[in-house]
């Protein structure tokens, strides 16, 4: 029997779960995105669009799709949907997986100022005005507000009108090469970047081409999040996935009903 597994989305790594799944017979994958992008690229799988309405919407997914397992793939700074999954798989014993690097780790060369969330952010840059380069998405941008004096040139994946007087947006999906990083930095004039902790390989020539220049990041620390099993990559998620598996084709084989695999 396939393992019915349910891909809450929003990352590379979500995608590329999902692919390797949907190339395997022994699972059934449905991938999930919240829909804040204008155009989803075609994930290549099943795949569904938009919030489950908060935990009961997802249990009635949950239940409806009979899904065996749940992998939280969404990026690291999805706070609210990683609860909502943590405490959904609670409630149902579904087992319930994070698929989560670690975070990236100051290196030498490296001019960081960690803050613990983005409402510190705008403090963090200082009063005197600076270039600034916001890649932290569409609708945080606002925080920025506060901080009016600098020059931002924001990276976003769809055009929008940001709600600060000195920006400019740049359309770009990653993931993002080093060589067009530095030659970013620098067309633009980059003095400080703001970033969030997220820990992704897409994303990180952004933190390398700061440390060749010499520039510093105001660097955003991840949201807590309930503690769950964590695998930190692809690889290992799709183990856990087969571990699953295995454990659940005993168990089908026995007499035990097949809601028994809810909880395997
Ligand atoms: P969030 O604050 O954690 O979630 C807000 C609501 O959006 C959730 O309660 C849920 O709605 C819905 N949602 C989020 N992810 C979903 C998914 N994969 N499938 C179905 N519904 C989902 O999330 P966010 O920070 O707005 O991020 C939205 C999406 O963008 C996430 O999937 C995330 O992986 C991706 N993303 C986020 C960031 C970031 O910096 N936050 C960066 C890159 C990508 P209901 O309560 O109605 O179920």
């Amino acid at each position: 029997m396939a393992l019915s597994v349910l891909i809450l989305g929003g990352t590379t790594e979500g995608r590329e779960l999902a692919l390797r799944c949907a190339a395997d017979r022994r699972f059934r994958v449905l991938l999930s995105f919240a829909g804040r992008t204008q155009h989803i690229a075609d994930p290549g799988v099943p795949h569904r669009i938009g919030g489950f309405g908060g935990v009961e919407g997802l249990l009635v997914h949950l239940e409806r799709e009979r899904h065996h397992a749940l992998v939280d793939a969404t990026h690291p700074f999805a706070a609210q949907m990683s609860r909502h999954a943590a405490r959904a798989a609670e409630l149902v014993h579904l087992p319930l997986l994070r698929l989560e690097g670690a975070a990236w780790r100051e290196l030498p060369g490296d001019r960081w100022r960690v803050v613990p969330g983005l409402a510190e952010a705008p403090a963090a840059l200082g009063g005197p005005p600076r270039r600034v380069f916001l890649s932290i998405g569409r609708l945080e941008v606002g925080q920025f507000a506060s901080a009016p004096q600098h020059d931002y040139t924001i990276r976003a994946i769809d055009p929008f009108v940001p709600p600060l007087e000195r920006a400019r947006v740049i359309c770009a999906r990653g993931p993002f090469e080093l060589a067009a990083e530095l030659a970013l930095l620098e067309r633009e004039r980059i003095e400080v970047l703001v970033s969030k902790n997220s820990g992704t390989p897409s994303t990180y020539a952004k933190i390398e081409a700061a440390r060749k220049l010499g520039l510093p990041v105001v660097m955003v620390e991840r949201p807590r999040l309930p503690p769950v099993e964590t695998a930190p990559d692809v690889a290992s998620a799709l183990g856990w996935l087969t571990e699953l598996h295995e454990a659940s084709s005993a168990l089908s084989s026995s007499t035990l009903p097949p809601s028994t695999l809810r909880g395997v």
